[in-house]
């Protein structure tokens, strides 16, 4: 049957699904300049439902890179210290950022705040809009609506959730199991809310958590041993949950209302590919895993933030041949990472084996304990860990970490990446790399750093859009020749030779 009606548009890029994931990258495309269609299947009044409560540093870090880390902060509420195993907590204070935290906020609030920046930018969000089909040749991707138009881009993302339509279409395999514990989730009031702000705990019978939504309400989650095989479709009443915590943590604290309860089966699986030529997964799309570490929707955040500027330059013909393929590269690899963090959380919380669990949790104590393993398993849990490590074998060590927030002449590096451009550090005695580049390239950033004040830091550095080290050096001699050769590799070649005298940041117009 032919289309009943063409929504035909000239969107560069339609991202389907409007969950935390495709609102970012729909944001990070708009602010790129690049046009927009973002497609879900729910009407507007339908809320998603809150699943996702921990947002972890490096996404504040993310999210404070583009402007939006200061109100989801003030939304929240910041945990400071965590028990990942019985007898085993960690100090997020000790954590080198301006977000030493874990930030319980709702996944409704930080999907609110990314819609509005969103619609500030100029996202076309089409709700109602079910995909159905997908056709893609040499230049475009055609969608289907089920109710029978369809819609056409240069691209398209896959941002549809765990169950994505669209990684269906373009046959990617999503490898992985099921678990077998289902997960209850409560939305309940507590007379005698717990002192710690995320209270979490762990026995024979099964674990709990339970975290302040900040508004008078709490999610109370609990994985138990007794009810573990109660079909996901039976009604979960808050009497149920009550004695879930009473058994296992020696209190219901008061449980005396409740809002909203579900079953919850988790699976642990990853999509074989990200990319199929013109389409992308991205977000729950393209992996799942045990919410044990609250990594999912941060991992969807940042999957975004990696791939909403490549495309963008793949757009604006800016991209290197390599670049859109770089995506799959690096973040398959920090999504198997997660998944086997989060894994590993599963089997220390729910093996059935009280014995394995005792030498799991000796082993997680003994980690926390020295410093550099602490500092690892620290930077798995917050992100802040994430790198992507250059091929090139002669690359410098700094090359792929995430950026310092240095302080360039009063404003934060972190400010100024708020544009989505790169940023060019230099630090050289001579400034010579700054001075070359300000004159060539107008489309990033050029600062001048202070020499003396960097010194853990390379001399020169290239700062990706998404905050990650493009290319650094520590060569003062032939600083300008390289670093000119590096905005080559990585920002294309459509440089030009304006200079902009009248500050220290060349700026360019929107392209
Ligand atoms: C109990 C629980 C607790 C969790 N806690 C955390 C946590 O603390 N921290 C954390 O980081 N993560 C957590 N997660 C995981 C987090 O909720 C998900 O990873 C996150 O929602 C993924 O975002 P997404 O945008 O990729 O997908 P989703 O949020 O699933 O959004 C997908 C969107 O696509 C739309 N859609 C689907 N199919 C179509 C279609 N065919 N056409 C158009 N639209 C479509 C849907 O309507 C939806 O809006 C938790 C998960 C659970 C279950």
């Amino acid at each position: 049957m032919p289309p009943a009606e063409n929504r035909e548009c000239s969107a560069d890029v339609i991202v389907v699904g409007a969950g935390p994931t495709g609102l970012m990258l729909a944001c990070e495309l708009a602010l790129a300049g690049v046009q927009v269609r973002l497609l879900d299947r729910r009407v507007q009044q339908q809320s998603n439902i809150t699943r996702a409560f921990a947002v972890h540093a490096r996404t504040l870090e993310l999210l404070d890179a583009r402007g939006l880390a200061d109100e989801l902060v003030s939304r929240g509420v910041p945990v400071r210290e965590v028990q990942p195993a019985p007898g085993a907590s960690v100090d997020l204070r000790e954590l080198e950022t301006r977000f030493p935290m874990i930030l319980i906020a709702p996944q409704s609030g930080t999907e609110q705040v990314l819609e509005r920046r969103a619609r500030e930018l100029g996202v076309e969000i089409v709700r109602g809009a079910e995909v159905v089909g997908l056709q893609q040749d040499a230049d475009r991707v055609v969608v289907d609506l089920a109710d029978g138009s369809n819609a056409s881009a240069s691209y398209v993302i896959g941002a549809d959730g765990a169950h994505s339509t669209v990684r269906g279409l373009v046959g990617v395999d999503f490898a992985g199991t099921q678990y077998a514990t289902h997960i209850m989730l409560a939305d309940v009031r507590l007379t005698h809310p717990p002192a710690e702000a995320m209270f979490a705990r762990t026995g024979a019978e099964g674990a709990v958590i339970v975290v302040p939504f900040g508004d008078g309400w709490f999610r109370a989650i609990a994985w138990d041993r007794r009810r573990e095989q109660v079909p996901l479709e039976v009604p979960l009443p808050v009497e149920e949950m009550r004695d879930a915590f009473g058994r296992i943590a020696g209190t219901d604290f008061g449980m005396c209302e409740q809002r909203w309860s579900s079953r919850f089966l988790s699976e642990r699986r990853q999509a074989r590919r990200y990319r199929v030529g013109r389409v992308f997964l991205a977000g729950d799309a393209a992996h799942v895993h045990s919410p044990l570490g609250g990594q999912g929707m941060n991992t969807g955040i940042q999957d975004a933030m990696n791939l909403g500027w490549k495309l963008a330059a793949a757009i604006h013909g800016r991209a290197p041949s390599w670049l859109l393929d770089s995506y799959e590269q690096e973040r398959h690899r920090v999504g198997a990472q997660v998944l086997a963090l989060t894994d590993g959380f599963n089997r220390l919380v729910l093996w059935r084996s009280a014995l394995r669990r005792a030498a799991q949790t000796r082993v997680v104590r003994l980690l926390l304990h020295f410093d550099p393993t602490r500092r690892l398993m620290m930077g798995r849990l917050t992100g802040l860990g994430i790198a992507y490590p250059a091929s090139a074998r002669h690359a410098h060590p700094g090359t792929g970490r995430r950026a310092p927030d240095l302080d360039c002449g009063g404003t934060r590096l972190y400010e100024l990446l708020r544009d989505g451009r790169f940023v060019l550090v230099d630090a050289t005695s001579s400034g010579a790399a700054a001075d070359t580049v300000r004159r060539a390239a107008h489309h990033l950033h050029v600062v001048r750093h202070d020499p003396l004040a960097t010194t853990e830091w390379p001399a020169v550095m290239l700062i990706r859009p998404d905050g990650y080290i493009a290319w650094a050096d520590d060569d003062q001699a032939d600083a300008a020749g390289k670093a000119a050769a590096a905005v080559g590799q990585w920002c294309g070649t459509r440089v030009t030779n304006r200079t902009d005298h009248r500050s220290d940041l060349v700026r360019a117009p929107r392209d």
